[in-house]
């Protein structure tokens, strides 16, 4: 069964002026698309093909640079759409919120460990909140379309929070100014989903 290019929940221009309407058309449509329609590809006639991506990358051979790249970014653009919202923002609340004073001291701080992660990642690739069996939370970033879902790569655990610094994900609005899409971000971000993750995986 082949994977399928997710819609979206809200319309492209829905997270203006965070994220902005081109941004997300060629985002979704293009990259996003070509990510799923390659893991097809590279996964057409073999044994991956009846697992979840979640198997796939947890299982890979890291030397299939195919399935890794496609596979990857397959999950993680999947991910990405849904902790965003345009009634995102603000701080979480309940016990992911206690996991993060808990985690890194305060909101403020993960705020700015998480920023940091996202903001000195060299080229592309990835910032992740990740959360580790039991409640602890962990930042990392990755390169390319990886993930903490790979063996052995960043921070291990099942990611919960995670930020394109590609600059496929930016630059039309952005230009150079990767820190300001990075605060930017933290305006659509929808806490109540990734809280969902949080319970789900602790
Ligand atoms: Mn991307």
């Amino acid at each position: 069964m082949a994977f399928e290019l997710p819609s979206l929940n809200y319309s492209f221009d829905a997270l203006e002026p965070h994220i902005d309407t081109k941004t997300m058309q060629i985002h979704h449509g293009k990259h996003h698309a070509g990510y799923t329609n390659n893991l097809n590809n590279a996964i057409k006639g073999t044994d991956l093909e009846t697992m979840s991506i979640e198997t796939i990358l947890a299982e890979l051979n890291l030397n299939n640079t195919a399935v890794r790249n496609n596979g990857g970014g397959f999950f993680n653009h999947s991910l990405f759409w849904n902790i965003m919202s345009p009634n995102g923002g603000g701080v979480p609340s309940g016990d992911l919120a206690s996991a993060i004073n808990d985690s890194f001291g305060s909101f403020d701080e993960f705020k700015s460990a998480f920023s940091k992660a996202a903001g000195t990642r060299f080229g592309s690739g990835w910032a992740w909140l990740c959360v580790h069996p039991g409640g602890k939370l962990e930042i990392c970033s990755t390169p390319n379309q990886d993930n903490p879902l790979m063996k052995g790569v960043g921070c291990g655990g099942q990611p919960i929070l995670g930020l394109d610094v590609w600059e496929h994900a930016y630059y039309l609005n952005y230009q150079n100014r990767r820190p300001d899409y990075i605060s930017g971000f933290f305006n659509v971000i929808n806490w109540g989903f990734v809280s969902k993750l949080y319970s789900e995986n602790s």
